[in-house]
């Protein structure tokens, strides 16, 4: 027998690079349907092993070509987000990607907000509740959370229930008050609300839902006032609580930002179940602002950059196959590319896809890879984070949520170098997105002056928050290396990316703390 070898490509029939190197294994090939990769049968175990293998690196590197994130490609994404922002500032409706939502917050938080004040995250994936003792001074007495998992029904219910069950669990929190901090049960209280989906707002506490994104799907709410609907349910509990601050979840992070990094902090960003961005821009530039420009002179932006979209996005079969399977197909590209909610998704159907086309886990398809959300964002980061020699938490994760058993090791390298694969990109692109939010504001880019060393740079800080930011540290190094890379280290500004724990509830919390203030001043 001898073995025919023919030419296979990623993504179309027919043309591509020839095989070599398996000329020693005594198999037959036939066409495989769809790759035109050669297939075994009636090979001898090792030699069908060592075809797989071959199969599924090369399916392996062309999606490393696919989803390649180098330096220009980063600085072409950054410079067209920049260019969509721009259009997005001018007018509404001026990018159909980008809202470029105007804030409504001027008064950051300066340090010296007093008092009990509490605060409603709403995530993606989770709801948080917290309570803020300020002391002034920029200091926190004490501080006190519960995260409670949102049901799955509740994603695509009724606003009603939504809100009723999130009114109930900040209900409950608020019984819980230590006598210490000298409550009254009947007293009023005063929450900021973070909330994680795109809103335009009409005032400081009010706000309409634009769509939903990350799953969540609930018509009924949307176009009406955020605000209204979760203080009728607060109502209906019986308790007297004020939200008197509604503020997208990355301005909650800015501003717990500047509360403790100080004036520096310029943007905030969000990396966890979705990703989103918001920045301090001169309120000038926000042309379609129609309103009295703001005392300050600056006006929070938020970009919902999740969005976002470009030709230069480097995408594979798994993320159109990850978007057509999502409730909002078409949106959300660049957040499916970056997200936590995604990256698992993605990584399985690149391991789905090398299983059928490759017979990489053997001649039948392992039944957990055809099964959406089977292998999680934190089951990614795990295997990438796997450095050890026989990468045994990757056969482990396998194993255990996959029920991939007794895999050999060159298996297991396959899979951790998608996972490495699919963090890297996401890593970068979240910082191509940073790089050209810094380009906006003048904090980064060319050196056209002649910077001197000797110098001082212009430092910015970016407040970060997230579960994916925070938990898988791969995905962090490969974002925080490109943004050095892309800002450079000889020329006049630096950047720092600073983990604000739970910063888009405790800021939520200071804004309420910060308008409640600056309303009894007034
Ligand atoms: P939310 O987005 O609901 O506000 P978080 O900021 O806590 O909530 O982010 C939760 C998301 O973070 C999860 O959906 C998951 O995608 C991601 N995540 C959580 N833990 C890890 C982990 N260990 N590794 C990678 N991603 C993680
Ligand atoms: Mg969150």
């Amino acid at each position: 027998m001898s073995m025919t070898v023919e030419r296979v490509s990623l993504f179309s029939r027919g043309a591509g690079v020839t095989m070599h190197g398996l000329l020693s294994a005594r198999v037959q090939c036939v066409r495989s349907p769809w790759w035109g990769l050669p297939k075994v049968a009636g090979a001898t175990p090792n030699a069908n092993r060592v075809v797989r293998v071959h199969n599924a690196d090369r399916l392996v590197h062309g999606l490393r070509l696919a989803a390649a994130t180098p330096l220009p490609l980063l600085r072409q994404v950054a410079d067209a987000l920049v260019g969509e922002m721009c259009a997005g500032l001018e007018e509404e409706g001026g990018s159909d990607q980008l809202k470029m939502l105007p804030s409504y917050v001027e008064n950051l938080p300066t340090g010296d907000e007093e008092g009990l004040f509490y605060a409603v995250d709403l995530g993606g994936t989770n709801f948080r509740v917290l309570r803020l003792h300020l002391g002034g001074k920029g200091q926190v007495l004490s501080q006190e959370s519960k995260e409670i998992a949102i049901p799955r029904e509740l994603m695509v219910g009724t606003g009603k229930d939504l809100f009723d069950f999130i009114a109930n669990t900040l209900a409950t929190f608020v019984d819980t008050e230590d006598i210490l901090l000298d409550s009254k049960s009947n007293k009023h209280r005063e929450a900021g609300f973070a909330f994680s989906f795109p809103v335009r707002q009409t005032s400081v506490k009010s706000g309409n839902v634009i769509q939903w994104t990350k799953g969540f799907k609930i018509d009924d709410a949307i176009g009406k006032d955020i605000v209204k609907q979760f203080q009728d349910a607060i109502s209906r509990s019986g308790h007297d609580v004020e939200i008197s601050a509604l503020v997208n979840d990355t301005v909650g992070t800015l501003a717990g930002g500047r509360y403790n990094f100080q004036e520096e902090t310029m943007i905030g960003c969000i990396l966890g179940t979705g990703t989103n961005a918001c920045y301090v821009e001169r309120a000038d530039a926000v042309k379609k602002w129609k309103e009295a420009l703001p005392k300050s002179g600056e006006m929070v932006i938020n970009l919902e950059w999740g969005n976002f979209r470009s030709p230069w996005l480097p995408r594979t079969f798994a993320d159109d196959e990850v978007d057509k399977e999502s409730v909002n197909p078409g949106d959300q590209w660049f957040e499916k590319m970056v997200s936590g909610m995604y990256l698992g998704e993605i990584v399985r159907h690149m391991l789905l896809r090398l299983a059928e086309e490759a017979t990489l886990f053997g001649d039948t398809v392992p039944e957990k890879l055809r099964e959406q959300q089977s292998l999680e964002t934190k089951h990614v980061s795990k295997i990438h984070a796997d450095i050890s020699s026989e990468l045994q938490t990757v056969a482990t994760v396998l194993h255990e949520v996959l029920r991939i058993h007794d895999t050999t090791l060159e298996q297991r390298r396959i899979v951790h170098s998608l996972c490495d694969m699919v963090g890297q990109r996401g890593g970068r692109l979240a910082a191509a997105g940073l790089y050209g939010i810094l380009k906006k504001i003048g904090r980064a880019g060319p050196n056209k002056n002649g910077f001197a060393l000797s110098r001082q740079k212009k430092t910015t800080v970016v407040a970060m928050d997230g579960g994916l930011y925070e938990h898988h540290h791969p995905y962090r190094k490969y974002m925080e290396d490109a943004l050095q890379e892309l800002v450079g280290t000889n020329g006049p500004y630096e950047v720092f990316l600073r983990l604000q724990n739970d910063g888009s509830g405790i800021g939520a919390a200071l804004l309420a703390a910060s308008h409640s203030r600056h309303r009894q001043t007034e």
